[in-house]
């Protein structure tokens, strides 16, 4: 529920108002996960909220520790079904990547969690329940450290699921409840226009990155197929004319496979395509997982990319894989745990979510 769905709940219910704020805020800003710890409402109001209404989406099943600090979160929804978190601290900055779908339905070629195939969308609740859990973990294990930045870069297409994106983006920076700035919120997508549009028109403003990925139509059309319903030119002209704030930037996410597009010809087409666009230009050597059948170009390869990019007056970017050991890095989320891929645990309390939105 956002705040306004809260105070209209406790409306149908002949309860005042302010009751639903109190109790939304208990969860949203303090953290609460039962109507218990909400001290300041009445026994009575408790259990008669606990009659009608559930907190917490989701549950942590497992916590992955990385060498370099990374840590990856398994978690579990109420129907069973498994998804990934990662928590990135870097300085004073924690970063937490968040998953919007159980897996994903847009096929790209060089993803782990495209072999998931789209299983369902998660719902708001599910979407922000993994950073509410993750708020807790840091508050109890490393007190001093806050979530500073969440990307929507975990498994799924966020902008698949638009309306528990928005959703999920209207909660987070409420200001009676986690407050986050949206400019310290990056939404990534592989590109679908009509929703980009759409987002543009919204009222939330996060920050917007999109996986470019190829130099050309031909290497995008074999390497992630959504190209072929929305082509470079498309996508560029929606992203021409999509409002930004000012001195913001969109992000372009370029994932370098060894002899397939990371050629500096490559990088030319690549600062020809962004003329013109405020952007930046992220370079992700590709993480290596079991069932594709790429491989990462080497680092001075990776080096004369980023050069060339840069040479050419793009602002190129190279991000060093987070928490690769544990599968944890940009296209690794698909359920694995030491190597092997996690049966889905079937347990079921409370009921069912939603069918898939949109
Ligand atoms: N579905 C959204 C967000 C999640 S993917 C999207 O595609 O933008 C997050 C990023 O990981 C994307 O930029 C994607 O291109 C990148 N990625 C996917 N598989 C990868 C791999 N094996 N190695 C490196 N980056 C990968
Ligand atoms: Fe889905 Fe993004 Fe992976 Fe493509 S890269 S399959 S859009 S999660």
């Amino acid at each position: 529920m956002t705040l306004a769905d809260a105070q209209a709940f406790a409306v149908a219910q002949g309860w005042p108002r302010y009751r639903g704020e109190q109790a939304w805020r208990w969860v949203h800003d303090k953290g609460a996960r039962s109507f218990d710890e909400m001290t300041d409402v009445g026994r009575a109001n408790r259990a008669a909220f606990a009659e009608r209404a559930t907190i917490g989406g989701v549950q942590i099943a497992e916590v992955q520790q990385s060498r370099d600090g990374t840590r990856k979160l398994r978690l579990v929804t109420r129907d069973g079904s498994s998804i990934e978190s990662v928590l990135i601290p870097d300085g004073e900055k924690t970063t937490q990547c968040i998953s919007s779908q159980v897996g994903c339905a847009v096929d790209c070629q060089f993803c782990a969690t495209a072999k998931l195939g789209l299983l369902r969308n998660l719902d708001a609740g599910e979407i922000v329940d993994q950073v509410y859990l993750a708020r807790r973990l840091l508050a109890e294990q490393e007190p001093d450290r806050r979530i500073t930045n969440i990307v929507y870069m975990g498994m799924g297409e966020p902008l698949h699921n638009y309306d528990n994106l928005v959703r999920s983006l209207r909660i987070l920076t409420d200001q009676k409840g986690m407050a986050l700035s949206q400019r310290r919120i990056t939404v990534s997508t592989s590109g679908l226009v009509p929703k980009l549009e759409r987002l543009g028109n919204e009222d939330v403003r996060p920050n917007l990155a999109v996986s470019l990925n190829a130099p050309n139509d031909a290497i995008r059309d074999e390497i992630m197929p959504i190209n072929r319903k929305w082509n470079i030119g498309k996508l560029l002209a929606a992203l021409r004319a999509y409002p930004l704030e000012q001195r913001r930037r969109i992000t372009f996410e370029y994932v370098l496979l060894a002899g397939v597009n990371d050629a500096l010809a490559h990088a030319a087409q690549v600062a020809d395509l962004l003329r013109g666009v405020p952007c930046k230009v992220n370079v992700i050597p590709y993480n290596p997982h079991p069932e594709a059948g790429y491989a990462r170009p080497s680092r001075a390869a990776v080096e004369a990319f980023q050069n060339e990019c840069k040479r050419l007056g793009l602002p190129t970017y190279l991000r060093t894989p987070r928490g690769d050991d544990i599968d944890a890095a940009c296209g690794q989320l698909a359920n694995r745990v030491n190597g092997s891929p996690v049966v889905p645990l079937r347990v079921r309390r409370g009921p069912p979510p939603p069918p898939p939105v949109d």
